[in-house]
This record gives structure tokens, C-alpha cells and sequence, in this order.
């Protein structure tokens, strides 16, 4: 098997009936780039920033982001890396970061909503991305984006910052694409509005499933509630890969789903372009997909979404 995973080490992805598709990994420091370049990734989809603020008693300054994320992007020698910026609260706790305790962490003060709250944080690590943008291809998402409104808002304060460093005399790239993560259910309903305005999707399944199904990811005992293969994901996730396609943006997916040996024929089958996961799956996903064809996983994905529960679609993606 290894043997056979290793000869598309340096192959691209793509489908039995000549389809491709980009396999990436997710990330959380500069350490981790060598797994993604060992392992034949196309790409980082997931940087998560997050792990430069943890563990430590005082903020990261813009220069020690800015080394950061210059090596991840030197790194993947012109590979695209989607960077996600700060998703703090939630489980993700700061020591330095005052936050007040909350009845529902999931559902309150975090990620977007805190940076677009204090906004000297963002401002510093989008500082440190602008600045490190000359260094490959960096694309920017957001997390946690529930309204229109705090994309644009998020989207404008990195305008903001971009066209001061450009005054200042700071080379900055000018083709980076902005995104966002769609791990809310709101926003994948309205999709095809956020479409219009962003560059891309990135589907975050874990916050995704735990929202639609309001189960907690981390609870044991309701568990049994967090179905990926629910229908209703399945739904979702094809809203949100629609209406990327419709406005000529592209989808991807990282949370664990993306890297579920279940789920890829699905995912192809729905048209899904970029699956992130971790380093190691990526070469057993890639040969999975080679032996997979689009056309037959369109139909597979179509009787899926009709399924009434989820154990039938598992059934349904085991019989292939
Ligand atoms: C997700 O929610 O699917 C995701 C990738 O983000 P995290 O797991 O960091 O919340
Ligand atoms: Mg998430």
C-alpha cells in the first residue's frame, strides 16, 4: 500500500474519468510544512493561527507572526497556503486574553467576533500577513462568519491595513484571495449571497455539524447527534459548493470530514475542489480518488442527499 501511495507523491489529483481535484493539509505551525511536502500536499488549506497566541503570557508581536508566516509560505515554495486568522475562545483559551466566562462558549465571544471587537489584534497579525504575502500565495479566510455584514467588515479592515503599508512603502502582494470559513449554518444557507463577495469557501465541518445538529463536539453524551453524513450536512455542504460554482469561486473543506475515507466519494460527487486534512491522509486520499469516478460519484452524492438518515448513507458509500 505504501508503495503504491508514494508513486503520486508528486502526481497531481485526479479522478478514474480524468477529474481534479487539490488535496492540501491542515496546519498549525512552521513545523508542520515538511509533513505537507513529504506527504505530496498541493497546498496548505488550513493554517491555524491560533497555536502562536497559545501557550505563552503575552501576545505575539507583528514581527514574530510575520517570521511565522514568511517561513510557512518560503515553505510551500509557491504552493497556495490558506491562512485563517486568529479563532481564539470557544475551547481555545488565552491566560493573557481576559475573556469573561460565558454560559455558552461555542456560542459566544469568538474568533471573528472578538478580532472585529479588538480590533489592535487583528490588525496586528493581518499586518504580519500583508507583509509576508510577497512570499508566496497567501490566501486569507475568516472564521466563524455568520452575516454579510462581518465579512465585509473583517474584508475592509485588511484593505484598511494593506493600503497603509502600500503608503508606507511596504511591498504587498496583489493577488490575495480573501475568503471565509462556512462552519455556521446561517451562512451556508445563504451561500450564494456570500458568494458574490468572497473568493472562496472553506467548509469547516466540525463547527458545522456540532452548529446544525446543536451537539457539542466535545459531549459525549450527545454524541450520537454529531452525523456527518446526516443529510442535512450533506445538504448544506451542496448549498454552499453550488453556490461557489455558480459565481465561478472555488470550495473547499477542512475540517475532518474533508480527510474521512467515507466521505470523499461523496464530496467528489458534489463537486467539492479542495479537501484540506492532515499531512498523513493525504496520500492514501489521492489514491482513493484515482480509482474513483466523478461521474458515478455525482449519482452516489444524488441518492445521498435523498437518504432519510445517516446510517443510510453509510450504507450507501460502503456498498461502492
Ligand atoms: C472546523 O470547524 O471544521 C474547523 C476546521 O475549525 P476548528 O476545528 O479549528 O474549529
Ligand atoms: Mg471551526
Amino acid at each position: 500500500q505504501k508503495t503504491e501511495w508514494a508513486k503520486l507523491k508528486n502526481e497531481p489529483t485526479v479522478s478514474k474519468d480524468g477529474q481534479h481535484v487539490e488535496l492540501v493539509a491542515n496546519i498549525g505551525t512552521p513545523n508542520d510544512v515538511e509533513g505537507v511536502m513529504n506527504n505530496g500536499g498541493e497546498g496548505v488549506g488550513l493554517y491555524r493561527t491560533e497555536f502562536l497566541y497559545m501557550g505563552r503570557d503575552n501576545f505575539p508581536t507583528e514581527e514574530e507572526q510575520f517570521e511565522a508566516y514568511k517561513a510557512v509560505l518560503e515553505g510551500l515554495s509557491g504552493k497556495p497556503v490558506v491562512v485563517r486568522t486568529l479563532d481564539i475562545g470557544g475551547d481555545k483559551e488565552l491566560s493573557y486574553l481576559h475573556l469573561p466566562k460565558e454560559m455558552n462558549p461555542f456560542l459566544g465571544y469568538r474568533a471573528i467576533r472578538m478580532c472585529l471587537d479588538q480590533q489592535d489584534i487583528f490588525r496586528t497579525q493581518l499586518r504580519a500577513l500583508l507583509r509576508a504575502s510577497v512570499y508566496g500565495d497567501l490566501k486569507i479566510m475568516f472564521p466563524m462568519i455568520a452575516t454579510l455584514d462581518e465579512f465585509r467588515a473583517a474584508k475592509a479592515v485588511l484593505e484598511e491595513e494593506k493600503a497603509k503599508l502600500v503608503a508606507e512603502g511596504t511591498q504587498v502582494s496583489d493577488s490575495i484571495e480573501v475568503g471565509m470559513m462556512v462552519e455556521i449554518p446561517a451562512s451556508a444557507v445563504i451561500a450564494d449571497l456570500f458568494a458574490k463577495e468572497v473568493d472562496f469557501f472553506s467548509i469547516g465541518t466540525n463547527d458545522l455539524i456540532q452548529y446544525t445538529m446543536a451537539a457539542d463536539r466535545m459531549n459525549e453524551q450527545v454524541s450520537y447527534l454529531y452525523q456527518p453524513y446526516n443529510p442535512a450536512i450533506l445538504r448544506l455542504v451542496k448549498m454552499v459548493i453550488d453556490a461557489a460554482n455558480k459565481e465561478g469561486k472555488w470550495a473547499g473543506m477542512c475540517g475532518e470530514m474533508a480527510g474521512d475515507e467515507l466521505a470523499i466519494p461523496l464530496l467528489l460527487g458534489l463537486g467539492l475542489h479542495e479537501f484540506s486534512m492532515s499531512a498523513t491522509s493525504i496520500l492514501p486520499a489521492r489514491t482513493q480518488i484515482a480509482k474513483l469516478s466523478k461521474v458515478e460519484m455525482e449519482e452516489l452524492a444524488a441518492k445521498a442527499l435523498n437518504m432519510s438518515t445517516a446510517e443510510e448513507v453509510v450504507e450507501l458509500v460502503k456498498s461502492i
